[in-house]
């Protein structure tokens, strides 16, 4: 892993805009509660593509839900420093393109990363005052059942999935806040106005 120093991070510290990190585990409701609020005009966000190796989902868009590379691409990426973090997450890698990153920040626009716990940590280490937001399901019982809804994936894969959610729900402590996914327009409301009370 590329070891980064916070003077060297390669986020441009004088940046304008908030650096957002959105994290939950898989299965939470994370693209429904984002969906809710990523339009609101106020909030100024920009959301961050990630690069990944996993294949592309039914009805997914490149470019849009990510860049889907192959494994040499992405490991390219890393020996170019391109990403400001990245992650081995069942069976795949996942990243953010820190250049894209950079420029929304410069633009003034508030860029929010939905990435997973480890990435996340290392963005907590680099940018101090990221806005860290973690997502969390009403009951574990509620997550598997939501996992399992989707349908796309493998029972092996699922059951990978709900090990790393009861991992990743250890973590939650390290963020700035933690908000229930019991109704996703109430979490996006809660979000939003997290979100609004760190622009003032
Ligand atoms: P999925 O395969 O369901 O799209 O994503 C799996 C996990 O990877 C999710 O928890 C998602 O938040 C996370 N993820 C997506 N993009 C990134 C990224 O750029 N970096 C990291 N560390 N995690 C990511």
């Amino acid at each position: 892993m590329v070891e980064y120093s916070q003077a060297n991070s390669g986020v441009n510290m004088n940046k304008k805009g908030i650096l957002i990190v959105f994290s939950g585990p898989s299965g939470v409701g994370k693209g429904t509660v984002l969906k809710k609020f990523i339009n609101d005009e106020n909030l100024k966000l920009s959301y961050s593509v990630s690069m990944t190796t996993r294949p592309k989902r039914n009805g997914e868009i490149e470019g849009i839900n990510y860049f889907y590379v192959s494994k040499d691409e992405f490991k390219k990426a890393i020996d170019e420093q391109k990403l400001l973090e990245y992650a081995y997450f069942v069976g795949n890698y996942y990243g953010t393109p820190i250049d894209n990153v950079n420029r929304l920040l410069n633009e003034g626009k508030n860029v929010l990363l939905e990435i997973e716990v480890q990435g996340a940590l290392q963005v907590m280490e680099k940018v101090k005052d990221a806005l860290t937001i973690f997502i969390v399901p009403p009951s574990m019982e509620e997550l598997e059942k939501r996992i399992r809804g989707r349908n796309t994936e493998t029972e092996e894969v699922i059951k990978e999935r709900l090990d790393k959610a009861k991992l990743e729900m250890t973590m939650l402590n390290k963020y700035k806040y933690v908000v229930c996914n019991d109704d996703p327009e109430k979490a996006a409301l809660t979000i939003s106005n997290i979100i609004k009370r760190s622009m003032e």
